[in-house]
C-alpha cells in the first residue's frame, strides 16, 4: 500500500485546489457571513468534483476514497463551510446510497446529487439519541402498501434546504435500534416534513444544520434503501466512510492556519527582528508542521484501506480522534503566533479556530472515537490470544 499519491490523485489535487483558489477563496467571505454555498456545489458538480469515490455508472467519478479526503482538505482550506456542506450531501447522504441503494433510486436520488443538481443530507441523530445511535426514537410503520414517518432529527447539516433526506428510523421497536432499523428516502418536500430551524453556530456559518420534524410522512415502498431493518448496518458502513473525509476536512483547516502563522511569523517584527527568530514561536511552527503531516499519514492510511476494500473501523476513528483534535491545536497556535490581530476579525484565523472546533463533535465525538479504538483493540487482542 502506497501512501504516496498516484499521478491521477496529484492531477485531481491540482485540480480541486485551482478550483478552491479561484472559486471558493473569493466567496469564502459571504458564505461566512452567512451564505449557504449553493451555487458553489452546483460548480463542483460542473467540474466534476463531486462523488469521486463512486463508480461512473453510478454518476461518480470511479477514483476512490483517497480522491474524496483529497477534495475535502482543499475545499475545506479554502472556506470549511463549504465543504462541509458539500460533504454532507455527496459524501455522507450519497455513500450509503451508493453502496445500498438500487438502480432506480441511483437513478432518481443519487446521480442529481453528483452533478451538484440537487442537495441531499443525512438525518440520523435526535433530541434524544446522538452518541447512541442506536438509541434512535424515529419511528417508520407499515401501512397496508407504504411507509409512515414520525419523529424528530436534529443538528442535520443541509437540513433546511436538502431535496432530500438519507433517514434512519426504527422499523422494528421490539428488535431495538441495532436490529429494528431502516434506512429511506424521504423528499423534503413530502407532506407533514417540517423545518423547524437552523441552528446558529459557533463555526462553519454559511453552513444549514436544522432541526426537522416528521408528522405522518407517508412514504412508498420504493423509499426503503437495502433490506427492512438492515439500517443499522448501513449506518456502520456510513460512518466508516464519513470519517477520513470529516478529518480532511479538518487537515485543510489546520493547514489553511498553519500557513497562514507560517507567513505572518515570517514577516510580523518585534524587538528589531523577525518573531521566527523567537523559539517560542518557531517551535511552535515546528509542533504545526508535525501535527499536520501525522493527520495527513493517518487520513491517506485509512482512505486506501477503504480503497482496498478493508476494514477501517479503527483506523478511521484513530485517523478522526487525531486529526480533528490536531486540528484544533493548530488552529489555536496559528492564534497565538498572529498575537492580537488573530483574536480579530481582520484574518481568517479566527475562522480556522471555531470551525476547527466541530469535528471533535461531529460524526462521533472524540470520547466515542476513543470507545471504538479500544474496544478495537482489545477485540484484536482477544483473536490473537485465540490463533
Ligand atoms: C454543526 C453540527 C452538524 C451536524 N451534522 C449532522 C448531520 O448532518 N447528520 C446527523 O445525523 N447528525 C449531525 N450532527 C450531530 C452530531 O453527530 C452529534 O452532535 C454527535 O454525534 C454527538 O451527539 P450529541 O450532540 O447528542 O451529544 P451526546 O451524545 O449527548 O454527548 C454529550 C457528551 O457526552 C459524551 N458521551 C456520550 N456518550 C459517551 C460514552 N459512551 N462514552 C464517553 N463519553 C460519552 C460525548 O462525547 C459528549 O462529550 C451534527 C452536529 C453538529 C453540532
Amino acid at each position: 500500500m502506497s501512501l504516496f499519491l498516484s499521478k491521477d490523485e496529484e492531477a485531481f489535487k491540482t485540480k480541486a485546489r485551482t478550483f478552491a483558489e479561484d472559486h471558493v477563496i473569493p466567496q469564502a467571505n459571504e458564505v461566512e457571513a452567512g451564505k449557504y454555498p449553493r451555487e458553489l456545489i452546483r460548480d463542483m458538480g460542473r467540474e466534476n468534483l463531486l462523488g469521486a469515490p463512486f463508480s461512473k455508472s453510478d454518476g461518480g467519478q470511479g477514483l476512490g476514497w483517497v480522491s474524496e479526503v483529497i477534495v475535502a482538505e482543499e475545499i475545506s482550506a479554502a472556506n470549511a463551510a463549504t465543504e462541509m456542506s458539500r460533504a454532507a450531501s455527496t459524501t455522507l447522504y450519497a455513500a450509503p446510497l451508493a453502496y445500498f441503494g438500487n438502480n432506480q433510486q441511483k437513478k432518481d436520488f443519487l446521480r442529481p446529487v453528483l452533478t451538484g443538481e440537487s442537495i441531499g443530507a443525512l438525518a440520523l441523530t435526535e433530541p434524544l439519541a446522538g452518541s447512541d445511535a442506536a438509541g434512535i426514537r424515529t419511528t417508520v410503520a407499515q401501512r397496508g402498501d407504504s411507509y409512515v414517518l414520525n419523529g424528530e432529527k436534529r443538528f442535520i447539516t443541509n437540513g433546511g434546504l436538502a431535496d432530500q433526506y438519507f433517514l434512519f428510523a426504527i422499523t422494528d421497536r421490539k428488535k431495538g435500534g441495532r436490529r429494528g432499523m431502516s434506512a429511506f428516502l424521504v423528499p423534503r418536500e413530502s407532506s407533514g416534513v417540517k423545518v423547524v430551524k437552523a441552528y446558529s453556530l459557533l463555526g462553519m456559518r454559511g453552513a444549514n444544520v436544522a432541526h426537522i420534524r416528521f408528522r405522518n410522512v407517508k412514504l412508498p415502498p420504493e423509499n426503503l434503501v437495502g433490506r427492512k431493518n438492515q439500517g443499522f448496518d448501513i449506518l456502520l458502513d456510513e460512518l466508516d466512510r464519513e470519517r477520513p473525509v470529516v478529518s480532511a476536512e479538518m487537515l485543510g483547516i489546520a493547514r489553511a492556519a498553519y500557513e497562514a502563522a507560517l507567513e505572518y511569523s515570517n514577516k510580523r517584527e518585534q524587538f528589531g527582528r523577525p518573531i521566527r527568530e523567537f523559539q517560542a514561536i518557531s517551535f511552535r511552527i515546528a509542533d504545526m508542521a508535525v501535527k499536520l503531516e501525522a493527520s495527513r499519514l493517518l487520513i491517506l492510511n485509512s482512505g486506501r484501506l477503504l480503497d482496498m476494500g478493508r476494514s477501517i473501523r479503527k483506523a478511521g476513528a484513530i485517523a478522526k480522534v487525531y486529526a480533528t483534535e490536531a486540528s484544533f491545536e493548530v488552529a489555536n497556535s496559528a492564534l497565538q503566533v498572529h498575537g492580537g490581530i488573530g483574536y480579530t476579525r481582520d484574518t481568517p484565523v479566527e475562522r480556522y479556530f471555531r470551525d476547527a472546533r466541530f469535528m471533535m463533535i461531529g460524526g462521533g465525538t472524540s470520547d466515542i472515537m476513543r470507545h471504538i479504538i479500544q474496544r478495537e483493540a482489545y477485540r484484536d487482542l482477544e483473536s490473537r490470544s485465540k490463533a
